[in-house]
Order: structure tokens, then sequence, then C-alpha cells
């Protein structure tokens, strides 16, 4: 293993000490790319005391992983994690890196990037090989799926969200090489990180829903925002949204599906007054059944469900509220 070609790197992240899920897909994907380019596959783990939990990424497909264990490291560090990775990457000349697009992986990305001087594609969702073994990073863009590649600089570095790819097989114990890297005391930081503190979700997670009530722009303003919100709560499902609420400040930006959002798979998604822009929709290619409301009977969303209601959502919302309210209520 690892000819010519430098290995595929992938940066696994952890909370409280284990690996956060999108890593492990990133390392099922980076499997598959390390194989077809004949190279090795390393994974790069940082924090404190976390060794016990190394043996997963050894299971999903990494041949090496560098550990870096200290106190410092617990949390992610901007200044420290990025140094640590940027020698790393300095001695060894990685072909591919790649992170998970989480608000760590958005931020530690672009510091490496820039340090090393190489491009970054952000949000990809999906990475293959062209002809000539170049990372082809795909992102929707310009109404369509376009394909980036970094033909000189090198690593070739992209984020990816959590459920674009699927989590590998890690019940099988498999063995590979642990590095232990040498992480000494560090006075000299800017910024250190003292605690994490992390936010209460309110509502049903989006990525684990079974059911997902999207609203968008032509929800119009609050009160109309307000329909879905409640269409969402009488039917159990989880809230989420396009991009124009969330620069509308009528929900937060953790509710957003798609592209530079979340990637949702439920057995039902209604989309309530969105038009169909491809960010959005990349988001819930894994939805089962999928339903949209919208006034405009040419929008573009309706070639993309499998059922379209053409309405105005503000008419239409509290008499499908209504009805599921009087069907519950004969159920009952
Ligand atoms: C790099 C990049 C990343 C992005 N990432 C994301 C992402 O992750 N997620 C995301 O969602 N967007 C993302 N976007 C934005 C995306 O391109 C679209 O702008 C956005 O998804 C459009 O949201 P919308 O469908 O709600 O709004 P619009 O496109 O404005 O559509 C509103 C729809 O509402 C309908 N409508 C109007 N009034 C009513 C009514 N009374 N009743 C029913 N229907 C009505 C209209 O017919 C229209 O179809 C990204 C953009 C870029 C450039």
């Amino acid at each position: 293993m690892g000819g010519s070609t430098g290995p595929v790197w992938v940066f696994a992240e952890q909370s409280d000490g284990s690996v956060l899920p999108v890593s492990l897909e990133l390392t099922g994907q980076a499997r598959k790319l390390a194989d077809e380019l004949g190279t090795s596959l390393e994974v790069i783990f940082l924090g404190d005391a976390v060794r016990e939990n190394t043996q997963i990424l050894f299971n999903a497909g990494a041949d090496k992983v560098y550990l870096g264990e200290h106190p410092d490291l617990k949390f992610y560090q901007s200044e420290r994690y990025m140094q640590i990775i940027v020698k790393l990457a300095q001695e060894h000349q990685p072909e591919i890196f790649l992170l998970g697009s989480t608000a760590t992986g958005k931020e530690l990305a672009p510091l490496v990037a820039a340090k090393l001087k190489t491009g970054l594609t952000a949000h990809c969702i999906d990475l293959t090989l062209d002809q000539e073994k170049r990372l082809e990073q795909i992102i929707p863009a310009y109404g369509g799926l376009i394909s980036i590649v970094c033909p000189e600089k090198r690593p070739q570095m992209a984020t990816i969200a959590k459920g674009v790819f699927l989590k590998p097989d890690t019940s099988e114990p498999k063995q590979g090489e642990l590095v232990l890297l040498e992480i000494g005391n560090e006075q000299d930081q800017r910024i250190e990180l003292l605690n994490v503190v992390y936010e209460e979700t309110e509502g049903v997670p989006l990525e684990s829903a079974a059911v997902v009530v999207a609203g968008g722009a032509g929800a119009k303003d609050l009160e109309g925002w307000q329909q879905i919100v409640d269409l969402a709560d009488e039917m159990g499902a989880a809230l989420g949204s396009t991009r124009p609420p969330v620069d509308e400040g009528w929900v937060e930006l953790d509710r957003m599906i798609g592209q530079s959002g979340k990637m949702v798979a439920p057995e039902l998604y209604i989309g309530v007054g969105l038009s169909g822009e491809l960010q959005h929709m990349v988001g819930i290619t894994g939805a089962k059944l999928m339903v949209a409301v919208n006034s405009e009977p040419k929008a573009p969303v309706f070639e993309q469900v499998d059922y379209g209601i053409v309405d105005d959502c503000r008419e239409f919302l509290p008499v499908l509220i209504e009805n599921i309210k009087a069907y519950k209520a004969d159920k009952a």
C-alpha cells in the first residue's frame, strides 16, 4: 500500500471523546478513494485521553491513525489543531484531506488550506475521482451540479456534511497502525477555548425525524411562518427550512436543510412555499415520500416531488391543520 501517490486523509472529530458519525462516514468514503488511488487511508484524531476510541476508525477502514492526546486538545482549539495538522501535512504530503462540514470543520478546513496554500471546496455533496485520478468535488451551483478539481495544489481539500455518505460497517474489528503524536505544552496560543456549552435543541431533531415539514420564502412573514411551525407541531414532525426564513430571522440556522445545512432522510417530507432550488433539494434526497405546497403551478419543486398541491399556503395550511386535528380527535 502507499505508492507514489500521497495518502488520503480524514480529520476525525470527536465530542466527549467519541468519534462523530460524519467522520466515520468520511472514513468510509475515503477508504474507497484510497483503494482507487492505490494509496493508504490515514486519519488524524485529536483529543484528551481518547485512545480507547481509535479502534472504530480502524474498523471503518483506516490504515493508520495519527493520535494526538493532551488535556489542551479536549475541545477543538483552532490554532492548536491547525498547527498540529499543518505540520503533519507538511511531513506526509497527503493527496486528499477530508473534514466534516461541522462548526469545527468549517473553521479548521480553511485555516489549514490557507496555511498549506491549497484549495478547499466547502459543502460537497459527492466525491469521486476523474480519469486522471483527481478528486472531483461535486457541489450544487448555477442551477445544477458542478464538479470542482484542484489540478495542481495538494492536498485536495473538501468539507462534507453529515448524511452525505453512508456510515461504514464498523462491527468487524480491523487492525491498523497507531502513530502517537508528541503534543507538548503550548503557552503562546492567542485563542483558548475554556468550555463548550451545548445548546438544547427544541422540538424533534431534524436528522432522525420520520416526518419533516420544511418552509420557505413563500411563508412571506412571521405569521405565515407560524402556520408552518403549527403544521409541524400538529404532525409531530421536525421543522426544517430553506435559506430565506433563516435570513429573515424566523427560524434558527440549525433548521436549514440543504447543501450548507443539514441532510435529512425522513419517511415523509412536506415542503411548503419553497421553489425547489437544488441547494435545498440536495438535503432531502434520502426522503422516501415528498410532497410540496406551492401557489405557482410551474414551480420547479413540483417536478422533484411525488405529490404537488397548488395553493396559497396561507389558505391551505389552516384547513390542513384543522383536518389533522379532526382526524386525531376521531381516532382518540
Ligand atoms: C453556496 C450556496 C449554498 C446554499 N445553501 C443552501 C442550503 O443549504 N439550503 C437552502 O435552502 N438554500 C441554500 N441556498 C439558497 C438557495 O439557492 C435558494 O435561494 C433557497 O433555497 C430558496 O429558498 P426558497 O425556495 O424558500 O425561496 P424562493 O426560491 O424564493 O421560493 C419561494 C417559493 O414560494 C412560492 N410561494 C410564494 N408565495 C406562496 C404562497 N402564498 N403559498 C405557497 N407558495 C408560495 C413561490 O412560488 C416560490 O416557488 C444556498 C445558496 C448558495 C449560493
